[in-house]
Formats: C-alpha cells, structure tokens, sequence
C-alpha cells in the first residue's frame, strides 16, 4: 500500500520535479524568476515548456490549460491538446515556452465591466511561475493572470500579485530601519479554514433552490436543529468520513496540505482547513480546493454546498482567513520576538495592521461583500459587518501601557520603553480566543473570518496586503527622515496606538450593545448590505492607496465595482425568479390539492356520519386557504418589484432596488409559505423538509 508521502505531489510540476528534469542552469533561471520576480527569458521558458510537457504526458495528461480566475468568482480554462502533426504524417507531442508563458483565451464572455471593447474581445493569459504548475484529469494546468490588451487586470490574481509586491517593497524599507540587510523579500502567507454542508445528491435533486441559487428559499424549521451542539466536534459520520478520506487523497496529489478536518455548529456542516502557505498559492490552492470538494462528494452521491447561507436559521459557512507576514528567511513579523529590538519591531508591524484595519474598513468590508454574504454579515450571525480587532488582554495591556506612558503590568515593572523592555512571552493558547470577533490577533498572526465560505480568498487579501502596505508606507516615509529613529519610532507608536484604538474592541462582537456603541460613539463603519458598501469602492481616499501603490488602476476598480453590483442583482433577480416559479408550479398547486383533498374527505365523512363537525379539517382548510390568498398576494408583490428594476437607471440604482423592494420581498413571500409547509400532509409537500436534507447523509 502506498504511503501519502508516495503520492504527495505527484500532480503537481513542483520543486522536486523541477530539479530532476531540469538543466542546472535552467533551474537556477527559473528558481530566480520564482523567489525574486526575475524576468523569464524565452530559451528558459521554452526548456522548462519541454519539461513540463514530458512529465505531464508521462502522468497520463493529452492536453494543456492556463488555468485563471477571472471575475466570475470560479476558475476557468480552455484545453488545448499538445498534439501536432509532424512532418512525416505522424503525431508528436509538442508544448513551447511561447505557450507556456502567454495564452489567448476567447474571453469574450467573460465579465470586464466595459474594460474590454467588444472588437478587441480576446484578453490575454499570462504565467504565474510562482504557482506550480499540476495536472487535473488529463490536463496540465498552468496558473496564470488573466488581462486586456489593454494591460488592464481582468482577474483575481494580478491584483494580488501586485498586493503581494507592495508589501513587499514597504515592508522592506522598514526591515532596512531596523538594520536588517539579508531579507531579500517578505511574503504574505495565509491558512484559509473552509467551512461547507454535506447533503445527499438525492435531496439535492428534489429541491430547484438548491439547484438553481446555491441556498434554499423555502424551508419551515426542523423539530431538531443545532440547539444542542451535538454536531460540533462530533463523530464524523460515515458516508462523510468516506468523503473526507478521498477529498484528503485527492488534494494531497495536488500538493494541497489539507490538514484538519471536522465537524462544524450546524448539522452536516463541516470544516476543512490547509497548512498555511504563499497567499497566492493558498488563493489557487482554495479555489481548487473548492472545485475538487464538489467532485468528489459527486463521487459519493453528494453534493457540498459552498453557499454561506444555504439554510435559514442555521449557521452559515464563512471562510476565516489566517494572514501573516514573514521574510524569505523564515522570520514571521507578526510574532513578537525575544529580544526588545525585535519586539520594537513587531509592535510596528502590529501598529500597520491596526491601521490598515481601521483606515481601510470598508476595504475589507467590500472584499467580502457578496449576496449570499450579507446572510452572515449584517444578520443575526456572526461575524457582524462591522469591523474590529481583537488583540487579546496580555497585548492590550501592553498597547494600553505605551499609550499612557503607564507602567505594563503595574508598579513591579517600569515603563514600557520600546527597544529597551523585554515583552512578556504572549499565551498562544487557543482555548480563550474570542471567537466573535471579525479580525482576531491568534498569537503570531491575524485571523479575519468575514470571508464567505465561496469567496475567492484573493479579495480579502488584495485589500489586506495593500493597506498594511500603506501603513507602512506611511512610517517608513516618516522614520526614513528621523535624526532619532528611537523616539521617532516609539512616538509613531504611541501615536498610532491612540488615534486607531476605537477599531481595538475585545468583548462579544455579537452583542447588540457592541453594534450601538460602536457605530454610535466610535464611529465605525456599519455596511449591511453589498448594495451599501460596494460604491465605496471608488471613495478617494480608497482609490488613492490602491492606485498610488500600483494594485489598481482607477478604471479597473470601477470595473470591479460594477461586476460585483452586477453578480449581486444578478444572483438575487435569480432567487427571486425560482421563487416565483416554485410557488406557482409546486406550492401553490399542493396546498390547493391537500385542501381540496380534505374538504372531499371531511364531506365524505359527513355524508356517512352527518352529526359530524370535521372540526379538524375545516380549521385547516380555513388556515390554509388564508395562507393561499397571502402566497398569491406577496408572490404578485415579488413579481412587482423584480419588474420594477427594469427601471433602475444603472447597476447602483439596482442594487438599491434589490436591497429595498426585491429582497424583503422575499422574505415576506416565504413567511406564508413556510407556515403553509408545517400544516400539510408530508406526502403533499413537494420538497424535501429541512429535515430530510439536513440529516440526509449517513
Ligand atoms: P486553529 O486553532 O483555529 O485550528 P491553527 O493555528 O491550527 O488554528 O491554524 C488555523 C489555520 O491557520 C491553518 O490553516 C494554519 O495553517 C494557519 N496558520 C498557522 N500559522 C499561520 C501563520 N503564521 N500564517 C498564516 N496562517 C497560519
Ligand atoms: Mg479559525
């Protein structure tokens, strides 16, 4: 039997590989671009093409992709076979670097928010060396960005990947005030923990919500939900089990570490989590991670739903996003060191991500902000849409201790004098970690759980890396002039700490009062819906730090702006129209058969027996027949208000349509309807209960 280690990898054209079948120079060409962003020359490209090629055939693969991620949310590619005809009549199997490196996919079809003209449809793909390459079925996929002619970003990872390289270059300039010479370059890293429900295919089959929209839009409570916690933590069933083991095998053959799994709050709710690793390979990583969890549950007659809200009244799926910063030798800047010279240094870096959070909360607030999002955020659910780190009591104390110029850890110790006192060895225990918060401090690095569990990590991590840049960017700019370093260091520190401590709040992040008090007297920002914060996207102080560091251009974030408008009225015009189409074709014709089936029983009852009041029949027949009328009458309103965005002037005036018409009238819509489901007969009801599907797998 073989052992993981045999196959770890072995899909993937990684460093071992690289190094067998490559020419030592050629490797050492390639590692270059790799760790330090070198340019690739052709004759390199094209010897690590034949490589590439010869290895993937070699694993069964026929054909090549570039693999990207445009601005659909999913992955796409477009498969090419290696196959050419040689000149003696036969086939060979070629791939050259010119492939390799650039690819022209016809992405016409594909979202640009106006920044491709129809006549010049076709972007441009190009290679991400630093994503290895892998197979999946029998193709080689090449990771790659995914632009316009024009040079315009068209995808999720050229914004990343320029997030990364200001980070980068900002965080650099503060290692050199800090007299640190060698690092040649600081990479951000990221554990991303995915959250999904496991349901039968057979449950799934029966339910046009769940296949149409992702989530369910009808669906009265279970008897039993998750009120006793008994799933969390619980035995892992074993239909999920078989699952678990052949998602793990599959994505260990993509070099992908998966590494814990378990169950989550809600019933068949579960949790995968990686080892952390480069953000833009955890970014790919993920979003394969995402489509090889839905193929292999196929597999096993199931289907994952990645939705983050697919049930009501059940907790949601997130995403919670595990982000540190580190140097190509392995220091980590977000753990505090041992001596006081390193911990100067790590208060700095703790001080930009304090700022960065706080400067740039709408940032991360639209990072995340989808449909099925605001479910969570915003909702009785948490985390809320609201904003704040949580940095633990022993890190507080110390913020709290340079703030005052107060003595850390009362009269024993002196004041806390950066570059001079040794901080306390922090307690990474887990055991105590507020759980509520929407961005927690965990020891030696940040973790910010807003993230929809179907979200492309790459979002969140574009805005992130981008505002600690400018944080960064702002001290370096400042220390770089100081006569003093040590006073200028420890008053930025000071000052810092004091100007953004409202966004530090350590208490219940779902408590009501904490909403209250932070909108109402610290001022943070309180975006519930994607259709409130999205246009914020082009604010001018948001769209001054992501151009001036080079992550956008101005007409790529209205682009982006517009898409992700456009996916939102998108997505929920959808689940209005299911709705729709379900009441009409299946509710309300099985309510008006259950009721008109009562009333011929109860008067076949009174036919044989005429003393008989059929009391029980008639008040259903009453109840129901007054929730038909409501049905018809809150599915005409629907109806209404989905036709009322034909008249929106443009995708904002949209948004706000569906925030303010389409959406509550959803909910109102599904009232009745739920209530209409408790009261029939089982054997009427067109769909599966939540019931049925929540504990369907064995
Ligand atoms: P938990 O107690 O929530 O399971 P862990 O520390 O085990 O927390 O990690 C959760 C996720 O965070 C994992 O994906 C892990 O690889 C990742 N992680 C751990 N350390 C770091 C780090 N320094 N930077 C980024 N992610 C990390
Ligand atoms: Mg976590």
């Amino acid at each position: 039997m073989s052992t993981v280690s045999d196959y770890f990898g072995s899909l993937v054209f990684d460093d071992r590989v690289m190094r067998a079948s490559l020419s030592a120079e050629v490797y050492a060409s390639l590692r270059k671009t790799i760790d330090e962003g070198k340019e690739l020359d052709i004759g390199v490209a094209n010897a690590v093409a034949e490589a590439m090629k010869n290895w993937a055939v070699a694993n069964g693969a026929t054909h090549f992709t570039h693999w990207f991620q445009p601005l659909t949310g999913i992955t796409a590619e477009k498969h090419d076979s290696f196959i050419a005809r040689s000149p003696d009549g036969s086939v060979i199997m070629e791939f050259s670097g010119k492939e390799l490196i650039k690819g022209e996919p016809d992405a016409s079809s594909f979202p640009s928010g106006g920044l491709r003209a129809t006549f010049e449809a076709r972007g441009y793909t190009a290679w991400d060396p630093t994503s290895y390459a892998f197979i999946k079925g029998k193709t080689l996929c090449i990771p790659t960005a995914f632009c316009s002619y024009g040079g315009h970003a068209l995808d999720k990872k050229t914004p990343l990947l320029r997030s990364m390289e200001a980070l980068n270059r900002q965080a650099l300039r503060i290692l050199r005030l800090f007299g640190n010479d060698s690092a040649k370059r600081v990479v951000s890293s990221v554990g991303p923990e995915q959250e999904y429900f496991l349901i039968t295919q057979e449950m799934y089959d029966q339910r046009p919500d769940l296949r149409f929209t992702g989530r369910t839009l009808f669906g009265a409570k279970p008897p039993k939900g998750q009120e006793l916690d008994d799933h969390y933590f619980g035995a892992i069933k074993p239909g999920v089990a078989a699952f678990m083991e052949d998602l793990n095998d599959e994505l260990w053959k993509l070099g992908i570490l998966a590494k814990t799994e378990h169950n989550e709050v809600a019933p068949a709710q579960h949790e995968l989590a990686p080892i952390y690793t480069t953000t833009n390979v955890a970014t790919d990583h993920n979003q394969l991670t995402m489509e090889i969890m839905q193929k292999v549950a196929s597999k096993h007659g199931l289907v994952c739903l990645l939705h983050e809200k697919p049930f009501a009244g059940v907790n949601g799926s997130g995403k919670h996003n595990n982000w540190s910063i580190a140097t190509d030798g392995g220091q980590n800047l977000l753990s505090p060191g041992d001596t006081p010279y390193e911990n100067a240094q790590f208060l700095l870096f703790l001080c930009a991500v304090i700022q960065a959070v706080d400067d740039y909360q709408d940032l991360l607030r639209i990072a995340v902000a989808t449909a099925g999002n605001d479910h969570r955020l915003g909702a009785n659910e948490a985390p809320p849409a609201v904003i704040s780190i949580f940095l633990g009591d022993e890190l507080n104390a110390v913020l709290e201790a340079i703030e005052n110029d107060t003595p850390y850890r009362g009269a024993e110790k002196t004041q806390m004098k950066l570059g001079v006192d040794v901080l306390p060895k922090f307690n990474r225990d887990t055991t105590d970690r507020n759980r509520t918060s929407p961005f927690a401090f965990t020891g030696n690095k940040f973790e910010f759980r807003m993230l929809g569990s179907s979200n492309s990590i790459a979002c969140a991590n574009i805005m992130l890396n981008s505002a600690v840049a400018e944080s960064l960017r702002l001290y370096a700019d400042r220390l770089e002039k100081a006569d003093d370093f040590k006073s200028a260091l420890h008053d930025m520190i000071k000052k810092t700490i004091q100007e953004h401590r409202r966004i530090i709040f350590n208490g219940n992040g779902y408590d009501d009062a904490w909403i209250a008090e932070a909108t109402e007297k610290r001022g943070l920002l309180n975006y519930r819906t994607t259709a409130d914060c999205m246009p914020h996207l082009l604010d001018e102080k948001n769209v001054k730090m992501l151009t001036s560091l080079g992550v956008f251009t101005v007409d790529e974030l209205k682009s982006r702006r517009d898409i992700m408008l456009e996916n939102y009225c998108k997505s929920v015009t959808i689940e209005a129209n299911t709705m729709i189409n379900m009441v009409h074709k299946r509710i309300a014709p099985a309510i008006t058969r259950f009721t008109a089936d009562l009333a011929e029983q109860a008067s076949r009852k009174k036919a044989l027996v005429p003393e008989l009041t059929c009391g029980y029949e008639t008040d259903l027949i009453h109840k129901l027949s007054g929730l038909t009328d409501c049905i018809s009458e809150k599915t005409a309103e629907l109806e209404k208000a989905v036709m009322g965005l034909q008249d929106a002037e443009d995708v904002i005036a949209e948004s706000i349509l569906i925030r303010d018409t389409v959406l509550p009238a959803m909910s109102e819509l599904r009232i009745p309807c739920d209530r209409a489901e408790l009261l029939t007969a089982k054997s009427y009801w067109p769909f599966p209960t939540y019931g049925d599907i929540l504990f369907s797998v064995k």
